[in-house]
């Protein structure tokens, strides 16, 4: 179970890196310092066991997507964010939509 929260640690910490100081507030409260800080751990933890990678693996894994406005059995990864609005595209159709962000 710690491994598992850590994984969601590590993908939050991969994808605050890539945002602006703004847009990492927006996604949950962990700043760029703190992201860098557990990457480097993680780095530390890999040592030994295989050689650390540092590229950030492109991730379109968000688990619980919203569901897809035009075909409805889709369901939408996150794109990105612009200011308050959420970019997502549906894994099936291919449509892309945006919403307002949800508080967090
Ligand atoms: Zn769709």
């Amino acid at each position: 179970m710690a491994d598992v929260f850590r994984d969601h640690q590590l993908r939050i910490s991969g994808r605050t890196l890539e945002l602006t100081d703004e847009g990492a507030a927006i996604l949950g409260g962990m700043t760029k310092d703190e992201a860098r800080r557990l990457l480097a751990e993680e780095d530390d933890r890999q040592k030994g066991r295989r050689r650390a990678r540092t590229e950030i693996p492109e991730d379109h894994g968000d688990e619980e997507g919203p569901a897809c406005p035009v075909c409805e059995g889709g369901e939408g990864y996150l794109l990105g964010r612009l200011g308050s609005r959420v970019h997502f595209r549906c894994r099936d159709c291919g449509i892309e939509w945006s919403s307002e962000g949800e508080a967090t």
